[in-house]
This record gives structure tokens, C-alpha cells and sequence, in this order.
């Protein structure tokens, strides 16, 4: 059986983003998936496509691992999951979850792949909590001859095997590191002071096991909502002692947007995978007609990048900012690598010309904090410039490129231009 073609326009799920081939291919085991990679030219793997940037474009084929029929294998004596590439973060917490097992952390949407966001640096929040990739411990993928080849974290370049933005090859499974099931409650607070956040920044994102904060920037002086997310054996922090009051309704992240879309709030304890994500599986996330951007940055310059982008005028196309912590990881091309983070992401209308102006503008102000961008976000001229310097163990990445895929057959311009 041969894969399935469709000849359709293919475009990321946002549709800021017609990729350049229409030959998409869905295989529907590994040895179809080896026979197709190694007899094409150029390849590429695609997830959901929630990426805003071109990271995932080819002007080959594009293979989706969502027909795949590989199960979830859980290994409870090695407290590891096999994931198969294809499934989607929410379709693995609830096989996680049934099963009494847990993942460390999610990102803000349960609808993206799990290689998909591997291979991006794809990061919730929380001081202790590193990127997604950082919870893998084994990968299998097709390498450029067709070969299936299994890494583990013993492997010299483990640290460029996972976080690999689709250079290596067509990832078919992963395993992810689990733990014991937990609870989780959110509460939500509401017109946090500028001046208290930036005086007490550290004391409020390390006030729960992830934090995320959240304004649109139309008051200066004011943040509009601290999202914490509490163990339920922990303490529960107290927003009354910055200065913030209580929600006493359920909140979106986004202003004047539905809030049903969102997880259960107001304190309600419940299982992990229904709080730290912060939009349900079954609606659309975030706002659907959007853009993102998002840069990464070393954590000591947290107070004063808030404070740079709170002089800014980014109303519109900005719909919210949102600030979040990560701890760093080792690996070669994660935007948290070797430092702990703060992420400063931005949530744009879907406005190509506005939001380039934003971006630049943006970037200006950050740039002298060393800006990661997100490599599947939106980002302009001043934070690409430079890119490979910011990654001390880029050559390492490229040098392992070149043992696995010497024709660059899965490059594309977007790597050529940022990371080869
Ligand atoms: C509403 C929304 C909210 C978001 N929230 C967050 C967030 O909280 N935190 C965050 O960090 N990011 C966030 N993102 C960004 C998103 O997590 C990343 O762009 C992520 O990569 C999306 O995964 P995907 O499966 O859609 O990958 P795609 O966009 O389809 O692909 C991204 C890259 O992954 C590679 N890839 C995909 N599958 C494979 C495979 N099988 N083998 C090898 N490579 C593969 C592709 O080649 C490409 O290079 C958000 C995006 C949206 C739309």
C-alpha cells in the first residue's frame, strides 16, 4: 500500500503560512515511512503545524506521522512512556492520566504533537520545569537513507537528537520520562502592580509550579492576570499580598474571549492534564486567526526586559503578552539552553504589516538581553541576525546534520538561513 497524497494547499493551522510543496504523505507504518524518505529528494516531517515560523516548509514532500499505527507503551518499572510521534500532547495525558502516571509538564495547548513540539523547544512554565524535549530519554527516527535509528540519552549527541527541528529525520516514536499522577488547582489573579511584579518578580513566578502572567500592555502600570498553578500539597500562594485581588469568574487569556475555552479555574483541584495546559483539547485554543512570536532570555534580565516592553506601544496587533519561567537543559539548540528563562510571548491579530512593525520593534527593546527567539514563532531581522552565536553548541548540531542527512535532504530555507 502506498502512502496516501493529497494535492491540496498545505498551510500551518493559524494559515499565516502556505508552505512552498503540496505533496503531503501520510504512511501509515515505519516501513512505508522508510521506503518513502529514503526514494525522496527533499522531505520534511510536519505535526499539527501550530508553528507561526517556516521552520517545518520543504519544497519536497511532507510527511505527517499522524496515521501511524504505533501504540502508547508505558513502562511503569522504567517510569518512561513510548510515545508515537503523531499523537497529539492531550490524547497521551488521558492515556497518562487513566493508567494513574503523569507527565512533568505541558505547554498551553494539548492539541500539538508530541515530536512536533520536541522538536522546537515547545516549554510550559515553572521555575523547576524545563522545555518538553527535555523529558525525553530515547528517539527513534528515519534518517535520510532510509535507516531507523534509535537514540538514547547515553548517546554523545543526545543533546542534538531531539531538539532538532525536523533536521535529522522523520522522528517515529519517543520516551518521555513520567511520574505518578497529581493534582493541580489554578487560581487566577487579577491587576497585579507593574512596580510589585518587576520588585518581587522572582517571590510571584516561583509562587506555584507554573506560573504564567498575562496583559495586553493597555494599562502601563498594571498586569492583567497571574495564573498559578498549584500541587495540590503545596501552598497556595496569596495575591492579595502583591496587591492583586481575587477572580472570582473563570478568565481566557485573552480579553473579551470566551472563557470556557479555557481550563477549570477558581481553585477547583484536578487531575494534571486538565490544569496545566491552558486551553481545553475539544475547543480552539488561544484565538485561531493569530500570529505568535515569543524570544527566550536569560532570567536575570526578567525585571528589566518587562520593564522595556512596558514602554512600548504594541496596540494594536497585540491581543495579550504572556511571561513565563523555564529552568535551563543541556540540549544543543533549546532556547533555554545552559540558562534558566523568562519567555516574553506575544499573541498578535493576524496582520502580516502590523505585526512586523510590532516585531521590530519588540526586538529592539530586547535585543541587548540576548533574545532566543522561539524557532516556531514569528520573528524578524534584529533577533535572526546573529542567531548561530547565540547557541554555543550550534556547530556540534550542524556537524551531527551532516553525519545523518549529508544531501541536507530534510534542509529547507529556514535552516540554512538560521542554523546551517
Ligand atoms: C495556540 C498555540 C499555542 C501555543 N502555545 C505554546 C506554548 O505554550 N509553548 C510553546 O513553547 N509553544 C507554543 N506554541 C507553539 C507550538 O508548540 C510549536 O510551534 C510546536 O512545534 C507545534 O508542534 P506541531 O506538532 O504543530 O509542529 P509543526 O508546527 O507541525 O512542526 C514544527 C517542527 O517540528 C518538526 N516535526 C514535527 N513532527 C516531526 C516528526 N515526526 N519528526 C521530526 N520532526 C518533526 C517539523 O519538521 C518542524 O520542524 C503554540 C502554538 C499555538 C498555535
Amino acid at each position: 500500500m502506498s502512502p496516501s497524497r493529497d494535492a491540496s494547499p498545505v498551510r500551518n493551522w493559524a494559515g499565516n503560512v502556505t508552505f512552498a510543496s503540496t505533496d503531503l504523505r501520510s504512511p501509515t507504518s515505519v516501513e512505508q515511512l522508510q521506503h518513502l524518505v529514503a526514494r525522496a529528494e527533499r522531505v520534511h516531517a510536519l505535526g499539527t503545524r501550530h508553528s507561526f515560523s517556516r521552520l517545518a516548509d520543504t519544497d519536497g514532500t511532507f510527511v505527517s506521522c499522524a496515521a501511524l499505527e504505533e501504540p502508547i507503551v508505558i513502562d511503569s518499572a522504567a517510569a518512561l512512556v513510548w510515545v508515537p510521534a503523531g499523537c497529539r500532547y492531550g490524547e497521551l495525558a488521558t492515556a497518562l492520566q487513566e493508567a494513574g502516571w503523569a507527565l512533568g509538564n505541558l505547554g498551553s495547548l494539548p492539541h500539538i504533537s508530541v515530536a512536533g513540539a520536541c522538536a522546537t523547544g515547545t516549554h510550559g512554565s515553572g521555575d523547576t520545569n524545563r522545555c518538553l524535549a527535555a523529558a525525553a530519554r530515547s528517539i527513534e527516527y528515519v534518517r535520510a537513507d532510509g535507516e531507523l535509528i534509535t537514540r538514547s540519552a547515553k548517546d554523545p549527541d543526545w543533546a542534538g537528537s531531539v531538539l532538532a527541528l525536523g533536521a535529522l529525520g522523520v522522528t517515529t516514536r519517543l520516551a518521555l520520562e513520567i511520574e505518578p499522577s497529581y493534582d493541580i488547582r489554578q487560581d487566577v489573579w487579577l491587576d497585579l502592580p507593574l512596580p510589585t511584579y518587576l520588585d518581587r518578580f522572582d517571590e510571584i513566578m516561583g509562587a506555584g509550579y507554573s506560573v504564567s502572567v498575562f496583559t495586553d500592555w493597555s494599562r502601563r502600570d498594571t498586569l492583567d492576570l497571574v495564573w498559578v498553578k498549584s500541587r495540590v500539597d503545596a501552598t497556595v500562594a496569596d495575591g492579595l499580598a502583591w496587591g492583586a485581588r481575587a477572580a472570582t469568574t473563570a478568565q481566557h487569556p485573552v480579553r473579551g474571549h470566551d472563557a470556557s475555552a479555557a481550563t477549570e479555574q477558581l481553585g477547583r483541584p484536578g487531575p494534571w492534564a486538565q490544569r496545566l495546559p491552558h486551553f481545553r483539547l475539544q475547543f480552539t485554543p488561544s484565538v485561531g486567526h493569530e500570529q505568535q512570536s515569543e524570544y527566550l532570555l536569560p532570567r536575570e534580565h526578567a525585571a528589566a526586559a518587562v520593564a522595556a516592553l512596558a514602554r512600548l506601544e504594541l496596540r494594536p496587533p497585540l491581543l495579550v503578552c504572556e511571561i513565563r519561567t523555564i529552568a535551563a537543559d543541556q540540549l544543543w539548540l533549546s532556547p533555554c539552553g545552559g540558562r534558566d528563562t523568562v519567555a516574553l510571548h506575544f499573541t498578535w491579530a493576524d496582520d502580516d504589516t502590523a505585526v512586523a512593525r510590532a516585531v521590530t520593534a519588540v526586538e529592539n527593546a530586547l535585543i541587548e538581553f540576548d533574545p532566543r527567539p522561539h524557532w516556531g514563532k514569528v520573528f524578524g531581522a534584529v533577533a535572526a541576525e546573529g542567531i548561530r552565536t547565540r547557541y554555543p553548541r550550534s556547530a556540534d548540531f550542524r556537524r551531527l546534520v551532516t553525519r545523518e542527512d549529508p544531501d541536507r535532504k530534510f534542509g529547507n530555507e529556514f535552516l540554512s538561513r538560521f542554523v546551517y
